[in-house]
């Protein structure tokens, strides 16, 4: 059985595949899926090859973004940004039936808007395991943009 926060999650890259174009090849509903454990992004274009990240949240307010979001692993993160690779993301804010869809290309990204969290604690059941934040005040006034519903 799928958790909540799995849900959530496969909600918003439901909603981006109906709802969303390719922001490279412009054509509508070419989006799909991709496998759960496929790790750099969760939605490819079946058109162009397009790969995009989706973050489901709930949140209240689905008008206002969140200054910090809970991102995923740090290391393939911190990895992949000392080669020069970013992937675009998909915010979708969700409360309720009142949803949200804001994006952030890959060009808007830097290292700064990434912060490693603390390692979990030896008591966890991933210790040692480490993830990272985005701070998106960052990018809020510049590169993250609402799209239409
Ligand atoms: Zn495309």
């Amino acid at each position: 059985m799928p958790t909540t926060k799995q849900l959530l999650g496969s909600s918003g890259e439901t909603l981006i595949c109906k709802r969303c174009s390719c922001p490279k090849c412009k054509r509508s509903r070419t989006f799909k899926r991709l496998p759960t454990n496929f790790k750099c992004a969760d939605v490819i274009c079946d058109f162009c090859g397009f790969l995009a990240q989706v973050k489901t949240l709930n949140r209240r307010n689905v008008e206002c973004v969140p200054q910090r979001v809970t991102g995923a692993a740090w290391e393939p993160q911190a990895s992949r940004m000392a080669s020069g690779i970013y992937f675009p993301v998909y915010f979708v804010l969700v409360n309720g039936s009142r949803r949200a869809v804001y994006y952030l290309s890959a060009d808007h990204q830097n290292p700064a808007m990434f912060k490693p969290r603390q390692p979990l604690s030896s008591q966890a059941r991933r210790a040692g395991w480490q993830g990272f934040e985005y701070d998106l005040s960052l990018v809020i006034d510049a590169g993250l943009v609402r799209l239409a519903e």
